[in-house]
C-alpha cells in the first residue's frame, strides 16, 4: 500500500479521468497517535433553547453516547475519555449549523458499557441509536424512515472521488469485517437484496460474503450513486429524486465494516481509514481517531501549510476547502488532501466564455453554461424549473474544466441546498 499510495497524481487530463485501482495486497494504514484533544461536530438543532444535557467541565468516557438535547435524535460518540472543555457553534459547508463539542483527553481510558446491550440483542432501534456515528456514517435512519422503502443496500467499494483509496482498503483489507456488517444489515433490516461495488474487473475472492458482486467502471464519476443506479441496477434516478426514493440505500465498504467490528468486539469503532494527499501529490492510508485536529495529523507528517495553500476534505473533484487547523477528522472524512499555492486552482471573476467544455464533459448532459446563469444570478427555482439542476450526479468535473474557472460546482451545491432549506421550511409551516 505504502508504494501504491506514495506515487504521483494519476494525471488529470481534461479528457479521461480514471479512479485508481489497488492491488491486491496492502500494507496496512500508518496509526496515528492520539491528540491531547478531539472535537466532534453535534449536528445543532432548533432545540438549542432547552438546557443542553452536556456542559463545559462534564466528563465522559469512551465510547459513550453524547446527545446534547432530550428529544433530539442527533447525537456524536466520545472518541475519547475527558472532560469537556468547549461547546461552541460551527458554521459547515452551506451554512450547516454545528455545535463542535471538544474533549480534553484524561490521561486514564474509561470506556462505556451502555452500546453492550445491543450486542447482546440486535434491533434496528439499538444500531440506530448507537452507530450512526461510527467510521463512515452508515446512514441507518433511513430504515425507520416511513416516507422510504428500502429493498436494495448498495455497498461501495469504491471511493466517489479521485485519488482516495480508503473504502478501495477497506473491501481488499477488512472482509471479515464487511462480511459479518453485512449479517447484521440483513437481520436487522431484512433486506436480501445486497450488492457489492467493487472496482475494475476482478471479481474472484467475494464468494463466501453472500451477496451480489458488481463491478464498476473505471472511468470517473462510475461510482457516484447515481451513475451505479443507471449502469449496474438499470434503474435512471429522475431528477429531483435521491436513490432512496427508489428504494435504494447507499453505504460505503467502511461503514459496513464498521457494523461488523462493533458487532464483533462488542465496542463502537473510534477510528476512520482517511487518504492522505500530501503536498508532493504522494498518497498515504493513515488510520485516526475521529475528532483529532488537523494540526495534530500535519505535525505527524511534517506538513506546512502556508498562506495561499488550501485543505480540501475529500478527493480534487467533489472535495469541500477548510480553513483552520483545528478542523478534526469526522465519521465521512475519507480524505484529506493539501494542496500547495501553485497546484491550487482558485476561483476567478472571469465571465463564461461559452467555450462549451462543461457541456460536452458533463454525464448528466446538462446545459452548464446556461445553468451557470442562473446560478450566478441566485435564481435557484429557475435553474431547477429550467436548467436541469436537479439532475446534477455533482461530480465536478465542470468546475475542473472551466477555463474561466467559475466555481459551477460550488454554486450548485449552494443552490441544491437553499432549494431543500426552503422545501423543509414550507414543510415545517405546514
Ligand atoms: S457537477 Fe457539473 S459536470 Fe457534474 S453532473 Fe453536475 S453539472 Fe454536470
Ligand atoms: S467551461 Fe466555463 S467558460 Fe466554458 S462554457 Fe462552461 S461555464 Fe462557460
Amino acid at each position: 500500500m505504502l508504494s501504491m499510495l506514495q506515487k504521483s497524481f494519476v494525471s488529470l487530463t481534461k479528457s479521461r479521468f480514471e479512479y485508481e485501482v489497488l492491488p491486491a495486497k496492502l500494507l496496512e494504514p500508518d496509526h496515528v497517535t492520539t491528540s491531547n484533544i478531539v472535537t466532534l461536530f453535534h449536528p445543532k438543532s432548533a432545540l438549542l433553547n432547552v438546557p443542553a444535557l452536556f456542559r463545559v467541565g462534564d466528563m465522559v468516557n469512551t465510547g459513550q453516547k453524547i446527545s446534547l438535547f432530550a428529544d433530539d435524535p442527533a447525537y456524536v460518540i466520545a472518541t475519547a475519555t475527558g472532560r469537556i472543555s468547549s461547546i461552541s457553534p460551527l458554521t459547515g459547508d452551506y451554512g450547516k449549523s454545528y455545535l463542535a463539542l471538544s474533549i480534553h483527553i484524561a490521561e486514564k481510558q474509561v470506556l462505556d458499557n451502555e452500546f453492550e446491550t445491543v450486542v447482546q440483542n440486535p434491533t434496528l432501534e439499538g444500531v440506530i441509536n448507537f452507530l450512526a456515528f461510527a467510521p463512515g456514517r452508515p446512514p441507518l435512519s433511513i430504515f425507520a424512515d416511513p416516507q422510504h422503502r428500502i429493498k436494495t443496500i448498495v455497498i461501495n467499494g469504491v471511493d466517489s472521488d479521485l485519488l482516495i483509496g480508503t473504502n478501495q482498503y477497506i473491501v481488499k483489507s477488512k472482509l471479515k469485517a464487511v462480511k459479518r456488517g453485512i449479517q447484521i444489515l440483513k437481520s436487522i433490516t431484512g433486506i436480501e437484496r445486497i450488492i457489492l461495488t467493487v472496482a475494475g474487473e476482478s471479481l474472484q475472492g467475494y464468494g463466501h460474503l453472500g451477496v451480489e458482486v458488481k463491478a464498476v467502471n473505471t472511468t470517473y464519476p462510475s461510482a457516484l450513486p447515481e451513475l451505479i443506479m443507471k449502469n449496474v441496477l438499470g434503474q435512471i434516478v429522475p431528477a429531483g429524486q435521491r436513490c432512496e426514493d427508489l428504494g435504494v440505500s447507499f453505504f460505503s465498504a467502511e461503514s459496513v465494516a464498521a457494523l461488523g467490528t462493533a458487532f464483533d468486539s462488542g465496542r463502537i469503532p473510534l477510528t476512520k481509514i482517511i487518504t492522505l494527499i500530501r503536498k508532493d501529490n504522494s498518497q498515504k492510508l493513515i488510520e485516526v481517531k475521529i475528532g483529532t485536529p488537523l494540526k495534530h495529523i500535519f505535525a505527524k507528517y511534517g506538513l506546512t501549510v502556508n498562506e495561499k495553500d488550501r485543505i480540501i476534505f475529500g478527493g480534487p473533484m467533489r472535495g469541500l476547502a477548510v480553513y483552520s487547523l483545528e478542523h478534526s477528522i469526522q465519521p465521512d472524512t475519507d480524505a484529506i488532501m493539501v494542496l500547495d499555492q501553485s497546484q491550487a486552482a482558485y476561483s476567478s471573476n472571469y465571465p463564461c466564455v461559452n467555450c462549451g467544455e462543461c457541456v460536452r464533459i458533463c454525464p448528466a448532459k446538462i446545459q452548464v453554461n446556461l445553468l451557470i446563469r442562473f446560478l450566478e444570478a441566485g435564481q435557484y427555482e429557475q435553474a431547477a424549473d429550467y436548467n436541469d439542476l436537479l439532475s446534477c450526479v455533482e461530480c465536478g468535473l465542470c468546475s475542473f474544466v472551466c477555463v474561466s474557472k467559475i466555481p459551477i460546482f460550488q454554486y450548485i451545491k449552494l443552490a441544491k441546498y437553499e432549494i431543500e432549506r426552503t422545501k423543509t421550511a414550507e414543510a415545517a409551516d405546514g
